[in-house]
């Protein structure tokens, strides 16, 4: 999962991404509203936290404009307890949700994860295919009932080919949910990446589930049934 962090006050910023990147999200930063819409509109993000207050163009009108654009990313807004009616102002430019600072990062992290989901349109939070399961809130993978120990990028990587079973998912689009805008995009990581989630995913099982389409990238999907 790919977080744009539009956010002002560098301290904070550099906290929450510290927190996010250890739950295994990759988070892009943008210092002022006019880097935050630039980047909003040109990359490609699973959920945008926008602060209200920023230099050059305020959250409110990025938001506003972000929307007016058809762009509808989940935008989780922050705003200063001083400026409670700019939450119902925030929600009518159409941001999902928001939260009053200060906040404890464990908040922002259940805010975010339920807009995700939403967005997602999930009931159940738990991903499944054949006996292999997923717990993206816990951060738990377990095959047969058995969990798998994965890093936080091997997490990223399963959860996110689960949130797209039955379909093919390009090395682009791996790297851009799963890595940051800093990082260079070497197709062959991702490949390492895969080989280690086989070994660790699927080597004990009959059932293969991780498949590399060739000339494309890869999917996951239960090959045992038909
Ligand atoms: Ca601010």
């Amino acid at each position: 999962m790919r977080i744009l962090l539009v956010e002002d006050e560098r301290r904070l910023s550099n906290v929450v991404k510290k927190g996010l990147i250890e739950e295994g999200f990759a988070v892009d930063q943008a210092f002022d509203g006019e880097e935050g819409q630039y980047l909003a509109e040109s990359e490609s993000y699973d959920g945008v936290i926008l602060d209200i207050m920023l230099p050059k163009l305020d959250g409110l009108e990025v938001c506003r404009e972000l929307r007016k654009k058809k762009i509808t990313v989940p935008i989780l807004m922050l705003t200063a307890k001083s400026q409670l009616e700019n939450k119902v102002t925030g929600l009518q430019t159409g941001a999902d949700d928001y939260l009053t600072k200060p906040f404890a990062f464990i908040e922002l992290k259940a805010r975010l994860q339920a807009l995700l989901r939403r967005s997602h349109n999930q009931t159940d939070m738990n991903l499944k295919i054949d006996d292999l399961e997923l717990d993206p809130i816990k951060h738990v993978a377990k095959r047969e009932g058995k969990i798998i120990i994965l890093t936080p990028k091997e997490f990223s990587i399963l959860e996110f080919l689960m949130r797209h079973q039955n379909e093919v998912v390009t090395r682009t689009q791996i790297t851009e949910h799963v890595w940051d805008y800093s990082y260079d995009s070497l197709s062959n990581v991702v490949d390492v990446f895969i080989a280690t989630l086989r070994r660790k995913v699927d080597s004990e099982s009959k059932n293969k589930l991780i498949q590399t389409i060739h000339g494309v990238g890869y999917t996951i999907k239960n090959s045992s049934i038909q």
